[in-house]
């Protein structure tokens, strides 16, 4: 679930505000349980990445830096593959896209004609 950021706004839909404001709630957990009150959450903004279609991919880094396209998707690919899957899922997960990624010709559709 995504929360809005300390200072109201809401945050975008992604992994990273997903992944920071589950942290939060863990630690506000722990914080009430040792009788302490609980802290609004701080987000950083570590930028953002996100696949929008085959081989294709935008990148927004906080210092303005920003990227496209397949060299995009391989900068997602890799930090999907390095941060957010754990050492086993990591190769079972790693085929799929890698796969895509060796595929040349256009896409064939699952069914063929008769
Ligand atoms: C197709 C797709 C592509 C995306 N691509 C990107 C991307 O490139 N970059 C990016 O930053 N973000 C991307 N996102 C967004 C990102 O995946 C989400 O923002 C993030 O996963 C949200 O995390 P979450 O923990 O809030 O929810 P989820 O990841 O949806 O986790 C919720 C979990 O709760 C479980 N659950 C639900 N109801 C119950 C219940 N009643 N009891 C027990 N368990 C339950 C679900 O099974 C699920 O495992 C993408 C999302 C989609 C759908």
């Amino acid at each position: 679930m995504t929360s809005p950021s300390c200072d109201g706004l809401p945050l975008p839909q992604l992994a990273q505000p997903a992944i920071q404001s589950g942290r939060h709630a863990a630690r506000q957990v722990e914080r009430l349980v040792k009788g302490h009150p609980t802290v609004p959450l701080v987000y950083h903004d570590k930028g953002i990445m996100a696949t929008v279609g085959r081989r294709s991919a935008v990148v927004q880094l906080p210092h303005g830096v920003r990227a496209r396209g397949t060299l995009a998707w391989l900068a997602w690919l890799g930090l999907h593959l390095v941060t957010l899957l754990g050492g086993r899922n990591r190769l079972v997960r790693a085929d799929q896209p890698v796969l895509a990624l060796c595929e040349l010709g256009p896409r064939r559709g699952r069914h063929r004609r008769r």
